[in-house]
């Protein structure tokens, strides 16, 4: 049995791909395992050749992997480029990391005390369909630099480019075992990564109910365990803000992919001097919004992922607090047109993902309340503060439960820099400098000289 893979723009089989069973799944587990005691003893010198040669090999294939994400994610071409030059920069990041990634000599009493930063072993890592592949680098690349070897699954909507990676890593010279790709269902290939006792450590995106389900069951074995999970984060905009720039900026941050991003800035809270303003400047920026066919190069804004999702946004548009909407494709297709919604307080759309192009404009009063507003959620992944005075600007950031807050801007990942949620958005870290500590153990070794 294969499963159709389809292009959520027009809705037509682009190819189809064979699931794997369980057996499939085991024998992949089983030649990771056996890698992993090569790749472990691989120099660390060689094993970062190997990561930058793969990160070249992204780089060469990067309009083929960009047009493979517009066809079958849906994605526009300027972000499907930008994300499969994200998988070649967080290669290249992180294969500076086996020749750096040195371990502490502690003074001690009677002898030499070392650490060392051990693998852990077969890493699982789970990856939503919103952004396939940058989201499957940050599991693998770290966690191959540190010496593990990594089963992948990709969502089973989007598994084109993660299969095109796994190419990608055998013709660079990773060897065969170290980086595979096991496309098929959550709940057959997902699951056994955490009940498999040669999988020690599962790397999870995706919805938060999922998410806990993997943690419930990591724990039977004491898996680790990475979670990144939904958001409801706010954009907070001070009556003192260059109020241009942020309306100019806020449907980029709410509507980015159309709104199926975990950091989508998806609640709009605008303090109640400029509430009316803000709105006339925004409209033109929402009215005019180019959404259509991803694959053009002026595209802002292409589909949603699936027929399922689209049906799931709209649930959450009703009528009566909608403000004002753009345009979207008639006939075949996934789409939906940004909309800007006012809801009454206590709405579901002020409360719960909606993952799409859906945003909520809130007014507030003064700071405390912005904050109040901003924390009033379960979620605590991301968020941005808008504002001339930088005292504000950083007590607001110091005084949001979020992950990742930005002043000025809507950014939210940097592979520099640390990413992970507060709440129910997540546990643990991704990317950023100590991104290799999520995937080794520290082994303390203590060596007596003697008198
Ligand atoms: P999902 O949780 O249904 O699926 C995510 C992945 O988990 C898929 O590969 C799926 O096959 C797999 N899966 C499903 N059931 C499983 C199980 N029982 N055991 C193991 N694996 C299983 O989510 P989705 O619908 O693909 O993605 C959308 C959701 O992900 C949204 O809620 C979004 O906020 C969240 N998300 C979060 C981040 C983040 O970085 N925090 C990023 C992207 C998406």
């Amino acid at each position: 049995m294969t499963t159709p893979i389809l292009n959520p723009a027009t809705e037509e089989i682009i190819t189809t791909v064979a699931p794997l069973d369980l057996d499939a799944v085991d024998a992949a587990i089983a030649t990771a395992a056996r890698a992993f005691e090569t790749w472990r003893n691989t120099g660390p010198s060689d094993r970062a050749l190997l990561l930058r040669r793969f990160a070249a090999a992204v780089d060469a294939d990067l309009e083929n992997l960009a047009a493979l994400e517009v066809a079958n994610a849906g994605h526009t071409l300027g972000n499907a480029r930008w994300e499969a030059g994200n998988v070649r920069d967080v290669l290249n990041y992180y294969a500076g990391a086996p020749e750096r990634h040195a371990g502490a000599q502690i003074p001690v009493d009677g002898g030499i005390d070392v650490t060392f930063h051990e693998p852990l072993g077969v890493v699982g890592v789970i990856v939503p369909w919103n952004f396939p592949m940058p989201i499957a680098a940050w599991g693998f690349a770290p966690a191959l630099a540190a010496g593990n070897t990594v089963v992948l699954k990709p969502a089973e909507l989007t598994p084109l480019t993660a299969m095109r990676l796994a190419e990608l890593a055998l013709e660079a010279g990773i060897p065969e075992g170290v980086f595979s790709v096991l496309p098929g269902k959550g709940s057959v290939i997902g699951e056994r990564f955490v009940t498999h006792p040669s999988v020690r450590k599962v790397v999870f995106t995706g919805s938060t109910e999922v998410g806990q389900q993997i943690m419930a069951g990591c724990s039977a074995q004491l898996k680790r365990v990475t979670l990144e999970l939904g958001g409801k984060s706010a954009n907070i905009i001070y009556d003192d803000a260059d109020l241009d720039q942020a309306a100019a900026a806020a449907p980029g941050g709410a509507f980015d992919n159309a709104g199926q991003d975990c950091c989508a800035r998806s609640r709009v809270l605008v303090q109640a001097g400029v509430y009316d303003r803000f709105l006339e400047l925004l409209e033109p920026h929402v009215t005019g919004m180019a959404v259509g066919n991803p694959a053009l190069a002026e595209t802002a804004m292409g589909p949603l992922i699936s027929a399922g999702q689209r049906g799931r946004v709209a649930g959450y548009v009703t009528g009566d607090d909608v403000v004002f909407q753009g345009q979207a494709p008639q006939g075949p297709g996934f789409w939906f047109p940004p909309t800007v919604l006012a809801p009454a307080p206590g709405s579901p759309s002020l409360r719960e993902e909606i993952f799409g192009p859906v945003l909520a404009v809130v007014p507030f009063k003064d700071e405390a309340e912005a904050v109040r507003i901003a924390n009033d959620s379960v979620y605590g992944l991301s968020g941005s503060i808008w504002t001339r005075d930088l005292g504000r600007a950083l007590r607001t950031a110091r005084g949001v439960e979020a992950g990742n807050l930005s002043v000025n801007s809507h950014s939210s990942v940097r592979y520099w820099t640390p990413f992970g949620g507060f709440k129910h958005s997540g546990l643990g870290r991704e990317l950023g400098p100590d991104a290799l500590d999520a995937f080794t153990e520290t082994k303390n070794v203590f060596i007596a000289t003697g008198r």
